[in-house]
């Protein structure tokens, strides 16, 4: 099947073209990039003629560190923010004044796709700083009209009594951090009735998680944990969001487009089938960005959503192609262990990752907490389970330990399961 772009709306190339115009007067490195792609401003016609514009990626940011790709004045810039540097060296994101209200408009619709409603108490449990996380959801929520908390990140005492005192409605944070805060609310409440919270929902994202992560969530807080996703190179949290249904994420299309090429070849591939998302922003000033390569994995859920809305939704992404280990041969993904270990009852969604690299083979062992207390040999039961829903998920053989319950690190902000040691 012939990969198509979808049918933009007039509205949305009128504001691509404007985006390409913008770069090609202002941005030297774009116009050489597009000059020795051979297309410029006027050869946009069509949504197809998108993909004759050549890719970004975040090379490209850092070469220009900091400022080199800034498509308006130096005076202009109201914030800068950077990317986590979960991959190498930070870059920087900078955005006007225009570029902040667009961010504003686009978590205040994320947040009401989730339900959040004017009135409501959201806590911002995202870190705070040049982390796009924290500002992110602040000024979306109160653009909504949502009371903030910006609570930040750790403090999970604390996180729980601003919950309860405050009569919180929401929760934005990791996804990973909402498993330990579920844990911990549970400690505090163990033998008294009712959740002790009044949240309605949980709002999560800036690192993958599955299905299996999402149902402990869901059961250890008793509100629905809807998925979010944005990277600061784009603009920050608010590109997508799940809405109730959790059948994909929505894409705010007044700001952005979407393409999923085939990591290796970079040409587009056909809605429904898995590849690296790459974004087009449509309304930025400040850094504007043509076919971003973002490096997330995912694929293009063809169809309405049952909620009505219409409009692209990605699936929720499997991970960065550069989280993926080569063990023995065999590509892994952190969520594909994950999705298994979550089909063991017993197990918890505490785990981490050990890759072991001997004569250029890597090796992949897991260990993981048990929900509860358990005897050894209910341990050694719950290993052998392990060790078998990962050989039917992976078709590898992963040694596991099970662990007791709070035996692993927590992460307050992206959670870092994966450990490389190198031996001889
Ligand atoms: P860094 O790239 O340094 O981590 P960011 O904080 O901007 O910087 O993180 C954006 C990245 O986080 C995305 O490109 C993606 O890999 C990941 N991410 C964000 N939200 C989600 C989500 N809901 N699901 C999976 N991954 C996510
Ligand atoms: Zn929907």
């Amino acid at each position: 099947m012939k990969a198509a772009h979808r049918k933009e709306s007039g509205q949305q190339m009128e504001k691509l073209r404007k985006t390409v115009n913008r770069l090609w007067d202002r941005v030297p490195h774009y116009r050489e990039k597009m000059e020795r792609a051979g297309v410029g401003p006027t050869d946009i016609r069509s949504p197809e003629d998108l993909g004759k514009l050549p890719f970004t990626t975040k090379q490209d940011l850092r070469d220009a560190y900091p400022f080199g790709l800034l498509a308006c004045d130096r005076e202009e810039l109201l914030r800068v923010h950077a990317s986590s540097g979960t991959t190498g060296k930070m870059t920087i994101v900078a955005y006007t004044k225009n570029d902040l209200d667009a961010w504003k408009d686009c978590m205040a619709n994320c947040l009401s796709i989730a339900g959040v409603t004017p009135g409501d108490t959201l806590q911002v449990m995202f870190g705070y700083g040049l982390f796009t996380g924290g500002l992110g959801f602040h000024y979306g929520g109160e653009h909504l009209g949502a009371t903030v908390i910006p609570s930040g990140t750790g403090f999970t005492e604390r996180q729980i009594q601003l919950m309860q005192d405050l009569g919180s409605t929401a929760i934005a944070c990791t996804p990973s951090y909402a498993v330990h805060l579920s844990e911990v609310l549970a400690s505090k409440r163990e033998g008294q009735p009712g959740p002790g919270h009044s949240l309605k929902v949980a709002i999560l994202g800036a690192e993958p998680w599955t299905e299996a992560l999402r149902q402990t969530v869901q059961a250890g807080l008793g509100v629905p944990a809807l998925d979010i996703f944005g990277l600061s190179e784009v603009m920050g949290p608010g590109v997508a969001i799940e809405c109730p249904r959790q059948d994909g994420l929505h894409l705010n299309e007044e700001h952005f487009m979407a393409e999923i090429i085939d990591p290796v070849s970079g040409e587009l591939l056909p809605d429904g089938e898995e590849g690296e998302l790459v974004l087009t922003t449509l309304t930025k000033e400040a850094l504007p960005l043509i076919r971003y390569r973002t490096r997330d994995l995912t694929r293009i859920i063809p169809g309405r959503c049952a909620c009505g809305r219409d409009g692209i939704r990605i699936a929720r992404i499997r991970g960065r192609s550069d989280d993926m280990l080569i063990i023995k041969g065999v590509n892994v993904f952190p969520t594909q262990v994950e999705a298994a270990l979550g089909k063991v009852e017993g197990l918890s969604m505490n785990y981490a990752l050990e890759v072991s690299e001997h004569r250029f083979v890597k090796d992949l062992a897991v260990s993981v907490e048990s929900v509860s207390s358990l005897g050894e040999l209910q341990m050694e039961r719950l290993e052998r389970e392990a060790v078998r829903a990962l050989h039917e998920a992976l078709g590898l053989r992963v040694a596991v330990k099970v662990l007791l319950p709070g035996s692993l690190e927590r992460f307050e902000g992206k959670a870092k399961r994966v450990r490389v040691t190198s031996g001889a």
